[in-house]
């Protein structure tokens, strides 16, 4: 039996191991930590796969905030239940779940109550890189490791009939594009643009596409046009020239993780049309909207959107599952992530890297 349930069967702390960078210019290295022990209602999960998201890079290189080292990074988590704890309802044994962005948080404010628990007025647990209140402040290690200890509440159940190698990616990535086109109520017709067309963009434009929307893409080059239009794309702008560009939207979403200019994005958008913000460049980059565009170019939205509730989160595994809406993976092993962070920041990356934890350890 492996260490780690043999540790879960006697409750006592949970050991693990994964691959962390102790600084923000460090590379990967192999890192054993312990995790809390199995309460009645967490599961511990066996990682199968795990996503790489630019969220880890920000936040692995403190691009965010200073960030809390040794860091293990990762929150697209697919795997299999290899223990319950005695009260847990939602999970057996041998189930897939996947666990995202968050791991706790009070249950009992406003936001908790509605389900967007990514917004509790006492604060969120995140998956690595936070301070768990709920069991003794220890820090929380993600994804890139060989298992995960989490209440039943913060896991998402995943059918057996799913891709499972692709699912990691919908913890985040389809949870943070699924989320704004449901807010701003995409339906049949709509122009929706995508700026930025990696892991996030990529499914952005699945989802916005399946909800028929005429669907067009911003991106830095043209690299991945033919892609683009394989999947039914209008068009993909390497630039967005509000002078060259006919089309007006309704929604522009934005993943973009770098420096821009928002003014064109807003200056593309039809009268009463939204900007969704859900890609967020390194604080020293500020990036500001322009009152001036807001006020003189007619009733422009703008919001940002962080990732989804728990309870979204799972409608959209369950609408992606059923209508094979997954993202475009490679896989690597443990050894290639600061290869695939190199690749995702110069822009020689297609869309998602996916760790195999089993090749990996
Ligand atoms: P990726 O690196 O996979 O994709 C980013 C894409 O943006 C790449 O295709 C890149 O192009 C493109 N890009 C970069 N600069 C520009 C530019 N100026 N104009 C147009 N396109 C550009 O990142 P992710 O999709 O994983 O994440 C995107 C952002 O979303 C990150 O900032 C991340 O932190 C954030 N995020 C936010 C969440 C939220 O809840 N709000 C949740 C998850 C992520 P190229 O292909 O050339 O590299
Ligand atoms: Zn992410």
């Amino acid at each position: 039996m492996k260490k780690y349930l043999e540790e879960a069967n006697k409750n006592v702390s949970i050991s693990s191991k994964g691959w962390a960078v102790d600084s923000k210019d460090s590379k990967f290295k192999a890192y054993s930590f312990t995790r809390h022990p199995l309460g009645a209602k967490d599961i511990l999960i066996e990682i199968l796969y795990a996503g790489i998201c630019h969220s880890d890079i920000h936040n692995a290189r403190s691009e965010w905030a200073p960030g809390i080292y040794p860091m293990v990074p990762g929150h697209e988590i697919a795997g299999r239940v290899i223990a319950v704890g005695k009260d847990v309802k939602k999970f057996k044994v041998g189930d897939y779940a996947g666990v995202g962005c968050m791991v706790n948080s009070c249950g009992e404010c406003e936001p908790c109550k509605q389900s967007n628990e990514q917004f509790c007025e006492n604060g969120v647990v995140f998956t690595y890189n936070s301070v768990d209140r709920f069991h003794d402040d220890i820090v929380t290690y993600g994804g890139y490791s060989d298992n995960i200890v989490v209440s039943e509440d913060f896991a998402i159940t995943v059918p057996k009939e799913a891709d499972i190698q692709k699912v990691a990616p919908l913890l985040c990535a389809g949870i943070t594009t699924y989320s704004p086109l449901k807010f701003s109520k995409i339906k049949k017709g709509d122009k929706v643009a995508v700026a930025g067309f990696g892991g996030l963009g990529l499914m952005a434009v699945k989802y916005a596409l399946k909800l028929g929307a005429e669907v067009s893409v911003f991106a830095r080059n043209k690299n991945k046009e033919k892609e683009a239009l394989e999947l039914g794309v209008k068009a993909l702008y390497d630039s967005p020239d509000p002078k060259k560009i006919k089309d007006r939207f309704d929604l522009i979403l934005s993943t973009i993780p770098t420096k821009y200019d928002l003014t064109p994005y807003l200056e593309l958008l039809k009268v009463g049309g939204e900007l969704a913000i859900v890609g967020l460049p390194p604080s020293a980059d500020h990036v500001g909207v322009e009152l001036s565009t807001l006020v003189f170019k007619a009733n422009k939205k703008v919001y940002g959107s962080l990732i989804g509730g728990i309870k979204e989160t799972q409608e959209m595994l369950d609408y992606s599952v059923a209508n094979n809406i997954y993202p475009e993976i490679e896989l690597i092993t443990a050894d290639k992530i600061d290869m695939a962070y190199e690749n995702l920041t110069n822009g020689k990356a297609k869309f998602r890297y996916v760790i195999d934890m089993k090749k990996s350890i």
